[in-house]
């Protein structure tokens, strides 16, 4: 597994309040959306949301957007939100370039918070390119084992999950632009299904994720009849250990849930440490 600590979340203490408080750098707020490694699907996501979407649209200058456009990135805008998880030499440096330009940098979605899908390689990763080509194509770029962007930069806003909810991508959208001191919640995902009134699965001896996961989503899959795979990565506040002695209660083998967060959670120094 790999090693990368987080860099966290500057708009986690309530001392960060979005573009108002400082202050676009000029009128209309200006927005890049860039794609690392990703399946474009957060940023897909974004455009199912039409109808409030065009409610903002007015309110800020989508400068570059990378899924729409092969314009060249702009010089100087006010926000970036990026997408995927950093697998070059290349990204780390657009990732500098991004902070050192943007006032507010959003991580969108799961790739972007915990390396989501590509960190699944991570682990062992300087050996598999070896195992497909004999010599890497340099259309690879300079290739690194998968990290998120959180690990590489400091990032003022998150929208976790795969893909991302488009109405709460909106919400933080205003935050950035607005202000606002409330930060991701820490709690794991437990309480959503109690309100939701959707009962447990390890009862039923089938695995559930929400037991460590970062509450938020609602709890969403477990509302359709699905156990949580994770995709909000592991909450700070979750107790791992504690969460394998219930799965060890339930007859169900620790391993297991180890190998089932490692979907979303392949790089989070907290699984690496089994702690
Ligand atoms: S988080 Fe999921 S939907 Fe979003 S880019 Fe990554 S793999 Fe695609
Ligand atoms: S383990 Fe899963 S199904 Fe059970 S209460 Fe927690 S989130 Fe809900
Ligand atoms: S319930 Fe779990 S897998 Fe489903 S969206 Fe929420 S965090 Fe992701």
């Amino acid at each position: 597994m790999g090693s990368m600590g987080n860099k966290g979340n500057r708009g986690a203490g309530p001392s960060d309040a979005g573009l108002r408080k400082a202050g676009p750098r000029s009128g209309t707020p200006r927005v890049v959306v860039v794609g690392l490694a990703s399946c474009f699907g957060c940023q897909l996501q974004i455009t199912n949301n039409e109808k409030h979407l065009l409610e903002v649209l007015g309110q800020f200058d989508l400068t570059y957007w990378q899924l729409l456009s092969s314009a060249p990135m702009p010089e100087d805008f006010d926000v970036a939100i990026i997408e995927g998880a950093v697998t070059t030499e290349e990204s780390v440096q657009v990732l500098a370039e991004l902070r050192a330009k943007a006032q507010v940098v959003i991580a969108l979605g799961a790739c972007a918070n915990t390396a989501g899908i590509p960190g699944i390689a991570a682990k062992g990763f300087c050996g598999r390119p070896a195992e497909v080509y004999s010599t890497l194509p340099s259309v690879c770029g300079d290739l690194i084992a998968p990290r998120s962007v959180t690990s590489v930069i400091e990032v003022d806003y998150q929208v976790p999950c795969c893909p991302i909810d488009p109405s709460e991508f909106l919400e933080v959208l205003s935050k950035a632009f607005y202000g606002s001191n409330r930060p991701l919640t820490e709690k794991t995902m437990c309480g959503d299904c109690k309100r939701n009134e959707t009962g447990c699965f390890y009862p039923q001896q089938e695995l559930c994720l929400g037991l460590v996961t970062r509450a938020g989503c609602g709890a969403r899959c477990v509302k359709v009849g699905r156990p949580c795979s994770g995709c909000r990565g592991i909450s700070p506040e979750a107790n791992l250990a504690s969460a394998r002695e219930s799965v060890v209660r339930y007859g169900l083998a620790a391993e297991g849930f180890d190998a089932a967060l490692e979907l979303f959670n392949q790089t989070n120094p907290l699984l690496q440490g089994k702690d």
